[in-house]
């Protein structure tokens, strides 16, 4: 819905800021498919996240594209259902680690991001359904639950 307040949509609002640059690459402007779908560092991301979850290379333009990704696997209901929160927890992921490197000054590196995934994704799908036997060794598998 456009409501993340990237650097492109707080000038819009008459915010001021120092550079509407994507803090992880430099290259272009902020903005939310920037951040979440074409930056470089989201791009290894997703590219890690498809080769994790058995799915073929995720090519979005959007964000929509990504939150429905799951819609198109050809996973048992769920598996799709935690491969849709697998695409949740990583557009979390990723703006927290624009955050962090917005006002911490930190280094995200595209591994940081993943293992924050997995960890994070995998206490949602262990809480949040009836998969309460999950194991976390099961998780790292994506498949064999
Ligand atoms: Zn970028």
């Amino acid at each position: 819905m456009d409501r993340v307040p990237v650097l492109s949509l707080l000038t819009k609002r008459n915010i001021r800021v120092d550079s509407m640059d994507c803090p992880a690459c430099g290259l272009m402007e902020e903005t939310t498919e920037h951040i979440f779908v074409s930056c470089g560092l989201a791009q290894s991301v997703w590219l890690v996240i498809s080769t994790w979850c058995k799915v073929p290379q995720l090519f979005a333009f959007s964000v929509c594209d990504i939150v429905e990704s799951y819609k198109y696997s050809k996973f048992s209901k769920r598996k799709a259902k935690a491969f849709h929160a697998v695409c949740l927890v990583t557009l979390w992921c990723l703006w927290k680690a624009r955050k962090d490197m917005v006002h911490n000054g930190s280094i995200v590196t595209v591994g940081n991001v993943v293992e924050e995934v997995k960890a994070l994704s995998y206490l949602w799908v262990k809480n949040r359904s009836s998969g309460s036997s999950l194991s976390r060794s099961d998780w790292e598998k994506f498949g064999c639950f």
